[in-house]
């Protein structure tokens, strides 16, 4: 059984990364997204809420598809998952640099697993969840960016913050 993980902090969760779960469990026989908890990006929503929104939004999908927390290393984590693929976006030049390094770096720390990336879908380029946070804070729409569930997630947060 081909296991692959998925690993992102989701916050919040938008159709760029649910287009690329959606292709990447094709690839696989499970696909498990690893929600971080990264404290380093000080997240609008807490690893609990990322949990329920993520498992939420892949509630329907087709194909066997888990959503699991982490907060280790990333390599650790997908062994003990027994993961032989690592799944990520690529979204055109922005993220190439990291994502090269960190691969490299993945590859150099565990060779038994493979990081494979599906270039984002042309429409979905350029969506991040960083923009569709500051698009939101400063009262712009963002149902083009993320599902109607997240977009109202969004705003009942910024709505209590205020
Ligand atoms: P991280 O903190 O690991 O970057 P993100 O939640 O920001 O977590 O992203 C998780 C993965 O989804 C990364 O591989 C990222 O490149 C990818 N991704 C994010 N947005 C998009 C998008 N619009 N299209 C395709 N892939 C995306």
């Amino acid at each position: 059984m081909r296991i692959g993980v998925y690993p992102g902090t989701f916050d919040p969760m938008t159709l760029g990364h649910l287009d690329i779960i959606r292709r990447g469990a094709h690839l696989v026989d499970k696909l498990v997204i690893g929600v971080t908890t990264n404290p380093s990006k000080s997240p609008m929503f807490s690893l609990a809420e990322r949990l329920a929104m993520v498992r939420r939004e892949v509630a329907d999908m087709a194909g066997e598809v888990g959503v699991v927390e982490f907060d280790s290393l990333l390599m650790d984590f997908a062994e003990a998952q027994g993961a032989t693929l690592i799944l990520r976006g690529l979204r055109a030049v922005a993220d190439f640099e990291y994502e090269y390094q960190m691969a490299g770096m993945n590859q150099q720390l565990n060779d038994r697993i493979e990081t494979v990336f599906l270039m984002a879908d042309v429409s979905l380029q350029p969506i991040a969840s960083r923009l569709v946070k500051e698009i939101a804070r400063y009262g712009g729409r963002i149902d083009k960016f993320v599902t109607p569930a997240v977009a109202a997630d969004v705003a009942q947060y910024l709505g209590a913050a205020r």
